[in-house]
C-alpha cells in the first residue's frame, strides 16, 4: 500500500507477514467455495489463490501521522513470543521495528497505540523482550484499550478457540506489562485522538472490538480491524470467521458496517487484507463487493 494522505494526515502500513493464509473454509467456516470462485474478478489475484483454495492475507500495523501525533493501530504478533498453537507466529524474529524506522518512526516517536481488539495478532508489538522481561516497546506512548475488551480478557486470559489463533498467553506478555507500566488508558465509544480520529464500538468479533474513524482533509477512512477478515465478507457479511466471539452479533454488525459504507467514498482499511489493501465498498447492482482504490 502506498502512503495514503488525508489532508494533513498520512497513513502507512507496516507489514509483519503477508502471503498465503488460511484455507477459505477454515477461516470462514460458513463460506461457500463455489461462490468464492465466482467472485474472481474482484478477489483474484490479490485476495484469493484458486490453486490452493487459500486466502491471501496479511498481518500489518497502520501508522497514522497527524500534525500532532503518531498513532499505531494494531501491533501484529511481535517478536520472541511463545505461540505454539500457531506455527507461523511462534517466536517470530522479524525486522518490524526497522521497517517502522524506514518510514521515519522510532519507538520513542509513537504517541498512541490503539488495539482494535485484544487478539494475539493485534497486540504483539505492544511489548518486547528486554533482559528477560516484557516491557512496553513504545516507551512514550499511551496505549488505548476499550474498557469492555480489556475487562473481558482480564477475566478470560485463555481464548476459547484451540489450535491456530489461540491466545497462548498474550494477555500476560503483551497486555499486562503495559498496564503495570501505567501506560494503559481505558476508552469508550466516541473517544477521540486529536481532531481527526474517533473510536467507534463495533462489537461481535470480540466483546469490545472497535474501529477507528479518520476524518481529515474532507476525506474519510475507517480502520476496520477484524470486523472484516477478508474482502469476500463485504458480499457475505453472514460468513463469520472462526474467531468470532458472538457470531450473531458479529454478523449483524458486519452487515450494518457494509450497508453504512457501501457506495460511500470512505476508505476501508482492515487488519488482514493483503496488498494493495485499501479500498471501498461498492454495491454493483445492489450487490456489495470490495473495490480497490
Ligand atoms: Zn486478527
Amino acid at each position: 500500500m502506498q502512503q495514503l494522505r488525508f489532508g494533513d494526515v498520512t497513513v502507512d502500513r507496516i507489514v509483519e507477514a503477508e502471503g498465503l493464509g488460511f484455507p477459505a473454509e477454515f477461516l470462514l467456516p460458513g463460506s461457500d467455495s463455489a461462490a468464492i470462485r465466482e467472485y474472481r474478478d474482484w478477489l483474484e489475484p490479490h485476495f484469493f489463490d484458486p490453486e490452493s483454495g487459500r486466502f491471501i492475507q496479511s498481518v500489518h500495523c497502520y501508522v497514522v501521522r497527524s500534525p500532532r501525533h503518531t498513532v499505531l493501530i494494531d501491533t501484529c504478533v511481535g517478536n520472541d513470543k511463545d505461540r505454539p498453537s500457531t506455527r507461523a507466529w511462534n517466536r517470530l524474529d522479524t525486522d518490524f521495528l526497522i521497517r517502522l524506522r524506514d518510514i521515519g518512526v522510532t519507538p520513542a516517536d509513537v504517541d498512541y497505540v490503539l488495539c482494535t481488539h485484544l487478539h494475539v495478532d493485534h497486540v504483539g508489538w505492544n511489548t518486547r523482550l528486554l533482559d528477560g522481561r516484557w516491557v512496553p516497546t513504545f516507551a512514550n506512548a499511551r496505549y488505548l484499550f476499550h474498557r469492555t475488551e480489556f475487562d473481558h480478557w482480564k477475566k478470560n486470559g485463555d481464548y476459547v478457540v484451540d489450535g491456530p489463533g489461540a491466545s497462548d498467553g498474550f494477555y500476560e506478555d503483551s497486555v499486562l506489562p503495559v498496564v503495570e507500566a501505567k501506560q494503559a488508558d481505558f476508552v469508550a465509544d466516541g473517544h477521540t485522538i486529536d481532531d481527526w480520529l474517533t473510536v467507534e464500538s463495533w462489537p461481535g468479533h470480540s466483546p469490545g472490538h472497535v474501529c477507528l474513524r479518520l476524518k481529515a482533509g474532507g476525506r474519510e477512512a475507517v480502520f476496520a480491524g477484524d470486523l472484516l477478515h477478508h474482502p469476500v465478507q463485504c458480499r457475505h457479511p453472514e460468513w463469520n470467521s472462526r474467531f468470532c466471539w458472538d457470531p450473531a452479533l458479529s454478523a449483524a454488525n458486519r452487515q450494518r458496517f457494509v450497508e453504512r459504507h457501501a457506495e460511500t467514498p470512505a476508505v476501508v482499511l482492515a487488519a488482514h487484507f493483503a496488498a494493495p489493501v485499501a479500498g471501498r465498498i461498492a454495491a454493483l447492482g445492489g450487490l456489495a463487493q470490495f473495490a480497490l482504490l
